[in-house]
């Protein structure tokens, strides 16, 4: 059992069915290319998508990582939490920021 399912597994305990019903069919709720935002932590993902109120950033986290293979930077080829995505790779922040000061 993974991060992920022993929140929804707490939330079914602690009375919270709704909640927990509703994680457990986020797949279908969200798309592979939300996720793929929210892995790279785009969090402009909140804006586009609607949401119920008690679902936090870190909980989108939980699920989007746990099948994600890695956040490698497409670049420096690094596991790095932070960046975007650029075309449809991840590009960790540091990469990112140096390259718009070489543009
Ligand atoms: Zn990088």
């Amino acid at each position: 059992m993974d991060e992920f399912e022993s929140m929804i597994l707490k939330m079914q305990r602690t009375g919270d069915i709704d909640k927990a019903r509703w994680l457990e069919s986020i797949d279908k709720k969200i798309s592979p290319m939300f996720k793929q935002k929210i892995i790279a932590n785009d969090k402009s993902v909140l804006r586009e998508l609607i949401l119920p109120s008690w679902l936090t950033w870190d909980i989108l986290r939980t699920w989007a990582m746990r099948d994600a293979e890695t956040s490698r930077c497409t670049f420096c080829q690094e596991e790095k939490d932070e960046g975007m995505l650029y075309r449809g790779h991840f590009v960790c922040k540091g990469c990112a920021e140096e390259f718009v000061k070489k543009m």
